[in-house]
């Protein structure tokens, strides 16, 4: 680390103590740029690098709710509000029992960054609460969301701040929250993202994260000509961000073969047909089970559960091309990193935010391999809010075709961003464009508004 980024990263880390995954976030960025601030001292002058690490607004409150036994519970919700520089904030919820205040922050400041890169107009934000939707009846989902929103009705707007789903929050969560909205606020608007065909949701939104990630490892791929026909894919998770992966993977000839959650992963040789994926479907979205009955209906797959004293998973020890972790922060460490490589995977393309460590990183650099980190791979799930938010606002609801034509485009253009201000001789090094290219135009724009 150079002793400017220490520097920096000294003052960050004294006034957001015990705050590791933000300070993670921070420091990745920040060693990105630095060598770009260095050429451009404007920036600098401006402080863009101390008012951008440092929310707008934050919001703690109390949710209280009462369960099916009549006990009352007590959960704590959160919203970030951290740049309105180019637009709303805009950014997921997030309902895990992992849940704190450093964990949406880092997710917050990557969503800056990441809405910027999308070519729309969408400040950054995220919120969420350590309540736990695994094991809660729809009774239990109902109450808690009402409860939630019951605070952060007077925080948000469909201009002011507009939250999506994350983690713990699907469609069946949107819904709730959009309801008690809608009630307490005597209106109709695109105040949330994610929702329903028939009440103002975008066709395409379920699916186009995972759609996303997939289209950026295709343009990843073509700058080596190739593409993913018969490539053979690793893939974590088991949610939204995954299933879809999958069906996209499918859609270009790929082949994919893991899927996990939190208890454990299988690893299917024969490769996840639409047949299958249409059994995780319904497993996880419909009857909410666990990964470990795909292999006990499919003789295919084997099934091994998490063992927490291993230093690397599994998963990422596999004979593949591609990698598509999609389920959490730091689920790559570098030994799974170099692990990955050793089984010949050369193309990594994050759907989920943050999952691999600063030393995964690094391996990925260092051996050359096509990266797309979370903040560029994963950008069309918010892209396609932002499209959700302009139908809202025209009172039209553009088709599948549309939308999907739409994403597609803004991830070339996302790709096209990363390969301008990434390109390193021959190599093009995502992480650091997909930084830069975000930092100038939310700090252009700050420089521009002020000192507000
Ligand atoms: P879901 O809740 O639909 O699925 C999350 C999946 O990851 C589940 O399979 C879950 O397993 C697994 N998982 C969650 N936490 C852990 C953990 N600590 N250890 C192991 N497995 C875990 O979420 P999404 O698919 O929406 O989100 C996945 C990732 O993608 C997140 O990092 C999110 O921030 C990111 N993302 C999502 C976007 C979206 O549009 N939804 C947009 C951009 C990024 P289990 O069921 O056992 O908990």
């Amino acid at each position: 680390m150079s002793s400017k980024v220490a520097a920096f990263m000294e003052h960050v880390i004294a006034k957001n103590p015990g705050e590791k995954e933000f300070h993670q976030a921070v420091q990745e960025v920040v060693e990105s740029l630095m060598p770009f601030l260095d050429k451009h001292p404007i920036y600098r002058e401006h402080k863009v690098l101390e008012r951008i690490v440092e929310p707008e607004r934050l919001l703690m409150f109390r949710v209280p709710w009462v369960d099916d036994k009549g006990e009352i519970q007590v959960n704590r919700g959160f919203r970030i509000e951290m740049n309105s520089a180019i637009g709303p904030y805009k950014g997921g919820l997030r309902f895990h029992p992992t849940v704190n205040l450093g964990i949406l922050k880092f997710l917050a400041f990557e969503q800056v960054l990441k809405n910027a890169l999308t070519t729309l107009p969408m400040g950054g934000g995220k919120g969420g609460s350590d309540f736990d939707p695994k094991g809660k009846s729809d009774l239990e989902v109902m109450k808690f969301c009402q409860a939630f929103m019951s605070e952060l009705f007077r925080h948000i707007g469909p201009n002011t701040d507009v939250p999506a789903g994350d983690i713990g929050v699907g469609g069946r969560e949107i819904g709730y929250l959009f309801g008690q909205y809608k009630k307490l606020r005597n209106e109709f608007t695109g105040v949330l993202t994610g929702k329903g065909l028939k009440w103002g949701g975008s066709l395409i939104r379920p699916e186009a994260t995972g759609y996303g990630a997939v289209y950026f490892a295709q343009e990843m791929l073509s700058t080596r000509s190739e593409t993913l026909k018969d490539k053979v894919c690793l893939v974590s998770g088991s949610g939204n961000v995954s299933q879809y992966t999958v069906e996209k993977i499918l859609d270009f000839g790929g082949k994919p073969v893991t899927l996990s959650d939190s208890n454990g992963y299988i690893y299917d040789e024969a490769g996840i047909d639409r047949e299958k994926l249409k059994f995780v479907m319904d497993l996880k979205n419909v009857r909410r089970g666990r990964m470990k009955e795909y292999s006990d209906k499919y003789k295919t797959a084997v099934y091994t559960p998490i063992d927490p004293k291993m230093d690397y998973n599994p998963l990422w020890n596999h004979k593949a091309h591609c990698a598509f972790p999609s389920a959490t922060q730091n689920e790559i460490n570098g030994k799974d990193a170099e692990n990955l490589i050793k089984n010949g995977v050369y193309v990594v393309s994050e759907g989920a935010n943050m999952p691999s460590t600063p030393d995964a990183i690094k391996v990925y650099i260092d051996k050359r391999i096509l990266y797309g980190p979370g903040k560029a791979a994963n950008a069309g799930g918010v892209a396609t809010s932002g499209l959700e938010m302009s139908q809202n606002s025209l009172r039209l609801s553009w088709t599948r075709e549309e939308v999907d034509q739409r994403l597609h485009g803004i991830m070339k253009a996302i790709h096209a961003q990363c390969v301008e201000f990434g390109k390193e001789g021959n190599y093009i090094n995502y992480a650091n464009g997909a930084n830069i290219a975000g930092f100038v135009k939310v700090a252009d724009s700050m420089i521009a508004q002020g000192v507000v």
